[in-house]
């Protein structure tokens, strides 16, 4: 047979499915949950390892993956947030809080790696082993250089570690008597790669960086050679090493003292938490924002489901939109205030005229699988946000309970009845994004449950990473900055999902099975 027989005839026909336009078009199909449809699939001529899912979750931040998880007091402190981003993601630190024990969270996160310690922390020689002792409880290291005044920019003398004081009883003992005094160190212009050389080399734990004069500059760290090693897609800054983090605040006048704080603190992007994000106080917050912390933060705001939302929000400078009302598993905002939009058509309308002005977007809510990944993914969204799937994990906060014999952990709504009752001091946390301090009933947008234990993140990333990368590729597309443009040009096709074929492609007519997702 001629070769060129069936691309002719392909020609002649046409393709197959329709375009994200067509799939999308209000007029015939109403709004479409990511349930709703399937992308066909597109040509392999590439391994699935080696798909590239780099995107940007604003306009300055790029990440390694699509995955970012929730402001939510049951998903997203510290823990989170610090391995989130070694796996290449971010978390956004919750508002249920004091500000004081937000920034605190963001001051965790940026201390866990480091390049060159800029702060390190100090002791003079006169400082006894129980200081030392008293700063491994509290911040969880031990290396520790001595100065002459105890402070960073003080003559160095010498240094302390674990090994000093590991069996020491008498904690009353001056560190003079148990520091090391001929300390290899590096002066200061040394690169972070000769520096961390020097490290390797040296076979030490810490490298302090001294001046001309012998004064200490700073600390570079052998576990984070180790960190940068086990974690390659790490989210960090590009020249401090440090991780990157995220955190929520509402739009209250006290919410500008807590973002002060979180900026203090390091904070790398804020979220306004709203969940109808299209109002003068929103905009307000984004323009202080940008005059206060201008090239210092990126704001992304929300949540917006329609264009109109979008554009005054991009108007106001925006940096990134966060899209999604009433898909979250959680929240019951469409049954109660009659307002929101099904995600998938949200997610489209939105991406698509926010992309016009190079603004990314991040879908929330609804997510949980992998292919609604790449489905939020494939409507235009430049990341995903997730509670419901992160949540029961060992990273999220809270305590794992046992219930008819399942292990599970408690996952609310951060505008449930529940959320709303741990009401915090400047009255700028959750309460604030679903009431108004005058309202006298509060109507809750939310509910309080349960999921089960999921186990670690550092196993259900990967999981998410890898699925993802096998999705693009059954779609054939080899980079996720690739998707959207060959979406856009109606290269990557899509097709309706009727009830009867969402029963066809779930699991079906089987007595019993069992549904393990990874190894
Ligand atoms: P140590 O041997 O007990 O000092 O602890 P590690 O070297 O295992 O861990 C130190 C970690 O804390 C590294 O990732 C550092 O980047 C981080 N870190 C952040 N701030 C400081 C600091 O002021 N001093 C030290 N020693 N480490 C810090
Ligand atoms: P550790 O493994 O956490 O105890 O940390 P280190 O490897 O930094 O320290 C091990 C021992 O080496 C301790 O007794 C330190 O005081 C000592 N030490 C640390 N840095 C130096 C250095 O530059 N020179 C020498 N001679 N000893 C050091
Ligand atoms: P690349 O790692 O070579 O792609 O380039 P980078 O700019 O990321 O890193 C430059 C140098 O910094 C290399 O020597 C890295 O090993 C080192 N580096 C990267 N991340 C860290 C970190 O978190 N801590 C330390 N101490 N060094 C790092
Ligand atoms: P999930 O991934 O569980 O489907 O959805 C998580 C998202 O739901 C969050 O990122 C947030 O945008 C939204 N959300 C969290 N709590 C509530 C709530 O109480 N009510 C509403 N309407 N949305 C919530």
């Amino acid at each position: 047979m001629d070769p060129q027989l069936a691309i002719q005839e392909l020609e002649k026909m046409g393709r197959d499915g329709l375009s994200a336009s067509e799939l999308i078009d209000l007029k015939n199909t109403g709004g479409l949950t990511y349930n709703d449809f399937l992308v066909l699939p597109g040509y392999i001529n590439f391994p699935a390892d080696g798909v590239s899912l780099e995107t940007k979750i604003t306009r300055n931040i790029s990440l390694k993956t699509p995955l970012m998880s929730s402001p939510m007091d049951t998903v997203t402190e510290s823990e989170m947030a610090i391995t989130m981003a070694l796996l290449g993601g971010i978390g956004i630190l919750h508002n249920n809080c004091t500000p004081d024990e937000q920034a605190a969270m963001v001051r965790k996160v940026k201390k866990f790696e480091n390049g060159f310690i800029t702060d390190p922390v100090v002791l003079s020689a006169q400082h006894k082993i129980r200081d030392v002792l008293e700063i491994k409880h509290r911040l969880g290291f031990a290396g520790i250089p001595i100065t002459d005044n105890g402070k960073v920019g003080g003559k160095l003398i010498g240094i302390v570690a674990n090994r000093d004081i590991g069996f020491r009883e008498d904690v009353d003992t001056e560190l003079s008597e148990v520091m090391t005094t001929d300390v290899v160190t590096a002066r200061l212009g040394v690169t972070l790669a000769e520096a961390n050389q020097i490290l390797r080399d040296s076979k030490k734990g810490k490298l302090p960086i001294i001046d001309a004069e012998g004064n200490l500059v700073s600390l570079v760290a052998r576990s984070d050679l180790l960190k940068n090693r086990d974690y390659p897609w790490a989210s960090k800054h590009p020249q401090t090493k440090q991780l990157l983090v995220g955190a929520a605040i509402g739009t209250r006048p006290a919410d500008r003292q807590r973002l002060a704080k979180l900026v203090e603190a390091g904070l790398d992007v804020v979220i306004i938490d709203s969940s109808q994000g299209n109002s003068s106080f929103q905009i307000e917050m984004i323009k202080h924002i940008k005059e206060t912390y201008a090239g210092r933060v990126d704001v992304l705001a929300g949540n917006v489901v329609t264009r109109d939302q979008a554009a005054n929000l991009i108007a106001a400078g925006a940096d990134g939109l966060r899209i999604g009302m009433g898909s979250g598993s959680i929240c019951i905002t469409q049954e109660v205030m009659a307002v929101g939009r099904p995600q998938g058509t949200g997610v489209y309308q939105v991406s698509k005229f926010a992309r016009k002005f190079g603004v990314p977007t991040v879908a929330d809510g609804g997510i949980s699988n992998v292919g609604h990944i790449a489905k939020a993914l494939a409507l235009g969204a430049s990341c995903v946000m997730m509670g419901s799937l992160l949540a029961g994990t060992s990273e999220a906060p809270g305590e794992y309970f046992f219930l008819d014999g399942k292990r599970l952990k408690k996952y609310r709504g951060m505008g449930s009845l529940d959320a709303m009752e741990k009401n915090d001091s400047d009255n700028s946390g959750s309460q604030a994004r679903y009431f108004s301090e005058s309202d006298k009933v509060k109507v809750a947008q939310g509910v309080t449950g349960a999921v089960v234990d999921k186990g670690s993140i550092k196993q259900f990333i990967p999981y998410l990473i890898t699925g993802l990368q096998h999705s693009l590729q059954d779609m054939g597309v080899p980079r996720l900055s690739e998707l959207w443009p060959m979406v856009d040009d109606g290269q990557v096709r899509f097709e309706h999902r009727s009830a009867a074929a969402q029963i066809e492609g779930g699991v079906h007519n089987l007595f019993s099975y069992e549904k393990r997702l990874y190894k």
